[in-house]
C-alpha cells in the first residue's frame, strides 16, 4: 500500500510538516534518521542540529523560566530523564525537538528510526529505500533532512562541543560563559563576519581567524568587521588546537600562521566555527534539481515545490540563507500545506 506523505528528516521542518500533515488526516510517515555512529560523527542523528545545541532563547513561545512541569506533562515517561537535566532556563534544543516530535506523535504521525538512503522519483508512486533495505512507496514526499555544520575535524574541537565549541553564534552566543570574555570565530565568509559581529555585542574581544589575507564575505559585511573595534582579525591564521579543561570547557585556542607556521595561544572561552554547512542531500544526487552548493532547489517562488512534482522540500536542506529553527518550522508547515493541496489537486 502506498503512503500518502512520507517525510524524511526530523528537525523543526520535518516535525512541523508532520504536525500539519497529520492534522490534515494525511497519516504521515516520518523517517527520522538512524541512530548510528556514522550519523553521530557527521552530526546527522535524529532530531537534527538543534539536538546538538544547548539553550534555545530565540524560538518564539519559549521565554526563559522553569519549564520542568510543562516538560513533564508534555513528554512521555521515557523522556523524563531529560526533564531531570533541565536547566530551569527556558528550553534547550533537545527539549524543543522532543516536544515537537511528541506533538507530531499526538496527532498520529508514525515514526521510523531509519535513514532513507535512496529514492526513485522517476516512477509513481515514488519509491524510497531505507537503511535496512526495506522499501516504502509514497504518493508525496517532503524532504527535510537539513544540513550539517562543517567543523575543522580536530579531536579537541569534538571534545569541547557544547562546552565552548559551537557552530551557531545566534543559538549559543548569549550564554553566560561567553559574556565579556574573548571569543574566537573561524572562517572568512559572510557567516563568520556575521557571527563575529553578533558575538561582539557580548564578548570582550572577538578574534576572527581566517586562513587567508582577504575575507570571502561581501564587501559591505567585510568592512563592518574591519571597522568593528571589538573584532580583531587574525589574517593568514589557522586553528591548530582548541585548549580547555574538563571543568571549564574551552579556555583558549592555539593558532598557527598559514605563512610562516609560527604558533601562539589566545585566551578564549568560546570557539565558533563558521566554515560553511553541508546539506544532507547525498541520497538525492541526480534525483532532484540542486543548487551549485547541493542544496535542494525550490522551483516556485514562495512555495516549497522542487523540480519533481509531488516532492516538496523544507528547512535547511533547501535554505542556506536563514537557517533558523523558526524558519525551518515555517517552511515545514508550508510544505505540508503544499503537499495537501497538491494531493487534493491530483484527487489522491
Ligand atoms: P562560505 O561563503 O563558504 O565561507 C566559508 C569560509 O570558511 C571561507 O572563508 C573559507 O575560507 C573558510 N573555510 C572553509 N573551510 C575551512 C577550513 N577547513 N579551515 C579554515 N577555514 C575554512 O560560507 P558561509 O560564510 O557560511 O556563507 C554561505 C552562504 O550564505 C554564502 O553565499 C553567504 O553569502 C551566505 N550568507 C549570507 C549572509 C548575509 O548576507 N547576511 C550571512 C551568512 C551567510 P576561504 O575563504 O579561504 O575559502
Amino acid at each position: 500500500m502506498s503512503e500518502h506523505v512520507v517525510i524524511v528528516g526530523s528537525g523543526p521542518a520535518g516535525w512541523a510538516a508532520a504536525i500539519y500533515a497529520a492534522r490534515a488526516s494525511l497519516n504521515p510517515l516520518v523517517y527520522e534518521g538512524a541512530v548510528t555512529e556514522d550519523n553521530r560523527l557527521q552530526g546527522t542523528l535524529p532530531l537534527g542540529q538543534l539536538a546538538l545545541t544547548t539553550e534555545v532563547e530565540n524560538y518564539p513561545g519559549f521565554p526563559s523560566g522553569d519549564l520542568s512541569d510543562y516538560l513533564r506533562s508534555s513528554l512521555p515517561a521515557e523522556h523524563h530523564w531529560m526533564v531531570d537535566l533541565h536547566q530551569k532556563e527556558g528550553c534547550s534544543g533537545p527539549e524543543l525537538m522532543h516536544l515537537m516530535r511528541q506533538q507530531a506523535t499526538n496527532f498520529g504521525a508514525r515514526i521510523v528510526t531509519e535513514d532513507i538512503v535512496d529514492v526513485d522519483f522517476g516512477s509513481r508512486p515514488f519509491q524510497l529505500k531505507s537503511g535496512s533495505g526495506s522499501n516504502v512507496e509514497a504518493m508525496c514526499v517532503i524532504v527535510a533532512t537539513g544540513a550539517r555544520a562543517n567543523y575543522l575535524g580536530l579531536p579537541s574541537e569534538e571534545k569541547y562541543k557544547n562546552a565552548g565549541v559551537s557552530a551557531c553564534a545566534v543559538c549559543d552566543g548569549a550564554l553566560p560563559r561567553f559574556r565579556d570574555k574573548p571569543l574566537v570565530v573561524v572562517g572568512g565568509g559572510d557567516s563568520a563576519v556575521e557571527e563575529a559581529d553578533f558575538l561582539s555585542k557580548f564578548a570582550s574581544t572577538v578574534y576572527l581567524v581566517h586562513r587567508r589575507d582577504e575575507l570571502r564575505a561581501s564587501k559591505i559585511m567585510a568592512q563592518r568587521a574591519i571597522d568593528n573595534p571589538k573584532i580583531d582579525i587574525q589574517w593568514n591564521t589557522q586553528v591548530d588546537e582548541i585548549l580547555g579543561t574538563d571543568t571549564d570547557g574551552v579556555t583558549g585556542v592555539r593558532l598557527k600562521s598559514s605563512t610562516d607556521g609560527g604558533s601562539r595561544v589566545v585566551e578564549a572561552t568560546g570557539a565558533f566555527m563558521a566554515i560553511g554547512h553541508t546539506p544532507n542531500t547525498d541520497f538525492l544526487a541526480g534525483k532532484l534539481e540542486m543548487t551549485e552548493k547541493k542544496y535542494v532547489r525550490w522551483t516556485v517562488p514562495f512555495r516549497t515545490n522542487t523540480s519533481v512534482e509531488g516532492v516538496f522540500a523544507a528547512g535547511d536542506v533547501a535554505d542556506d540563507y536563514y537557517r533558523q529553527a523558526v524558519t525551518a518550522a515555517g517552511t515545514g508547515c508550508m510544505a505540508a500545506l503544499d503537499a495537501e493541496r497538491w494531493l487534493a489537486s491530483q484527487g489522491l
